[in-house]
Parts: structure tokens; sequence; C-alpha cells
């Protein structure tokens, strides 16, 4: 082939990877230096996890993701597997502050906010045995089914988990949604009298430190131990925004027994992200402190 005929098919690629205006100053040699293709700005999702701490999500990125103040303190690091981050930052509460996160393509400011308001939408908020939620606190709620109420869009999701997982021949509904601080405190009482309090206490959270309070988590009926439910939403249920909270592997965090039939919705994108870094617990995953006991 002719060297002329071999610059013409160079060019013509690198107009078809350039587009547009790029792509013409390519035909007329003014690409040589300019990357291929067009920027991508990195996706960033961010929520508080706790009064004084927000965890930020990081999509489209390679390589190392820092998240700091304005001023160019370093809060937190992460690094990019298949193509996203997770960092966690501690920052002041009852408050919102700026902060940027810097990564190898650009750099992106927040406000992350641990107001009330901020906590209350959250969708990432952990609730364990350190960590309570306000007595007063009840999330605005949708009806699911029946009596059985979740926040809407851990109900949309639940809808498509359910329906997924009838499909695959493992139908499944609710035995527990949302529980309010009231009647987390009777469920908690009546494991007492049952099991006594140190049997309750690995079984079922107190009052005001049960995830059910926050409307994002959902006892689903039948998935118990390896049956063939239980082993399609350990490996299926993240494809809905949801993870296995309280996993086997991780009963020194958590605190809590394995329970293959609970799950805590969070989302597609950190669904993802948590399973494909093999993540047990929300705790060690947002760099929160193992929360064994009370
Ligand atoms: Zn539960």
């Amino acid at each position: 082939m002719a060297e002329s005929a071999l610059m013409t098919i160079e060019l013509t690629r690198r107009a078809t990877l350039a587009g547009g205006l790029a792509g013409g100053l390519a035909l007329l040699g003014w690409a040589a230096t300019e990357p291929a293709g067009a920027a991508v700005a990195p996706k960033v999702t961010y929520y508080p996890v706790t009064s004084s701490r927000v965890a930020v999500l990081v999509s489209g990125v390679t390589g190392s993701v820092r998240v700091q103040t304005l001023a160019g303190q370093v809060l937190g690091r992460g690094t990019a597997l298949s193509g996203a981050a997770i960092v966690s930052a501690t920052v002041p509460a009852n408050t919102t502050t700026r902060l940027a996160v810097v990564t190898s393509t650009g750099i992106v400011q927040l406000s992350a906010s641990t107001t009330t308001a901020a906590l209350n939408a959250s969708l990432w908020r952990v609730a364990n045995k350190r960590i309570a939620l306000p007595s007063s606190f009840a999330p605005a709620l949708v009806t699911a089914t029946g009596s059985f109420r979740l926040r809407r869009d851990c109900a949309a999701a639940y809808g498509y988990l359910r329906q997924a997982a009838a499909r695959a021949g493992h139908p499944t509904g609710f035995t527990s949604a949302y529980r309010s601080y009231a009647g987390q405190l009777s469920l908690y009482n009546s494991y007492v009298r049952s099991l006594g309090p140190a049997g309750a206490d690995r079984q079922c959270a107190r009052a005001g430190h049960s995830e059910h309070q926050l409307g994002l988590s959902i006892d689903l009926k039948g998935s118990v131990g390896t049956s063939a439910l239980a082993q399609w939403i350990s490996a299926n249920a993240w494809r809905y925004g949801f993870i296995v909270r309280y996993p086997r592997t991780a009963t020194a965090v958590t605190g809590f027994e394995w329970e293959p039939w609970h799950v805590r919705y969070v989302g597609l994108p950190l669904a993802a992200d948590f399973t494909r870094r093999k993540a047990a617990a929300l705790e060690t995953y947002f760099g929160l402190p193992a929360a064994p006991t009370y």
C-alpha cells in the first residue's frame, strides 16, 4: 500500500475518533498531539453515612482518588476498581462542608452535608450497635404491599428484585420491611422475653439501632440458610441496589448473626462497587469502627 493511502486511513481513523471540529482539524493534520475521543467527567454520588462522615462514590475514573478540603487538607483516599472509587471522609457534624474530589481526569467540587435533613435523605446512612437513630426519626414511606412500608426508591427496587427472583424460580415476599422505633422496641422486648438479653442482642437490634427504621431494609421470606433463594439473593441482589447487610463473614463487625434474608437498599452504583470489592460490611466499606457490641 502506498504511503499516501496509509496516511489517508490514519487521518480517517483520527477523524472518526475525535469527531466534530476536532475531526476537521485532524484532517488538516492538527490532531497528532490531541487526545482521541471526547473528555468524560467523573460522576460523583455522595451521602452522609453518619452525623460526621460522608462517603463519596466516584465513577468513570482510573487510579487514585482523594477527597480534600478546598484548602487542600486530604480527608480520604481511594483507588478505582473497574472505573469506580469509594472514598469516605470525616467532616464536621450538622453542617455543610465544601469538598474537592481530585481524580486523574479533573477536580469536582461538592457540598457535603451532615444536617438532619441530609441524613434523613441519605441512602447510605448506617445504624448499628454503636450508631443510633433518633427515636423521633421516621422517614417518608410508601406502601409496598399490604402493611409493609418502605422508602419509595427502596420499594421500587424491591419490586424489580422480587420479579427477577420469581423469574429465576425463587418466589419471595416480605417478612418485614420498615419498623418504627416503637415497633423495634416492642420486637426487641419480645426477643428478650424468649432468649434473654444476650440472646436477644445477637438476633435483634435494640430500638434506634435497627436499619429497618430507615425504611431501606427488608427481610425476605424464605431467604434462609443455603436455600436456592438465599444463594440467588447473595449473588444477584446487588443488581437491584441491595446488599446482604449481615453476611456470615462479618458477624464480628456487625455484631449480628448471619442473616441471609436481610437486604439493605443502597442503590445500584454503590451495591455494584461494594460487590466488586468483595466488601462484607458497610462499616468497613465506609471506614467506620466495627460495632460488635453496644
Ligand atoms: Zn432484618
